[in-house]
């Protein structure tokens, strides 16, 4: 993988503004610029890695503290009840355009069935 900053790290380290929901010491979760639900917040672990695939098999720990501020994030907003969507897309038929791995949290309306 490239060194090059992605738009997240400077998001995380201030330069860029986000709308923070919450963080911690290895996560951060700000509200999505063009959000595609009701909630749509981004679930950043602070340190890079490419993809989900990438940070399960270099940090599984890593991993785990995004599912849990995912589910921090789902109380915050209070979808923890209703239900919510966690959504990592990957590479390029997904339509991932930032590369550094990041959980969509989707939710606060009944969400359409996913696919095509
Ligand atoms: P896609 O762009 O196709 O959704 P990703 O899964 O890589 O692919 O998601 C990147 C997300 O980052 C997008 O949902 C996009 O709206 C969001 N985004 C881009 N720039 C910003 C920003 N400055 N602040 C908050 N969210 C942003």
């Amino acid at each position: 993988m490239s060194d090059a900053e992605t738009l997240f790290e400077r998001i995380i380290a201030g330069e860029i503004p986000s709308d923070k929901v919450y963080e911690d010491a290895t996560t951060y979760a700000f509200r999505d610029i063009a959000p595609q639900a009701r909630v749509h917040v981004l679930v950043v672990p602070k340190k890079r890695y490419r993809n989900v695939g990438e940070l399960a098999a270099a940090d599984p720990q890593l991993l785990a503290d995004v599912a849990l501020a995912a589910r921090k994030v789902a109380e915050i907003e209070g979808i923890a009840e209703s239900g919510y969507r966690v959504v990592f897309n990957t590479d390029g038929d997904a339509g991932q355009t930032v590369f550094h791995v990041h959980a969509h949290v989707l939710g606060g309306e009944q969400l359409g069935h996913f696919g095509r």
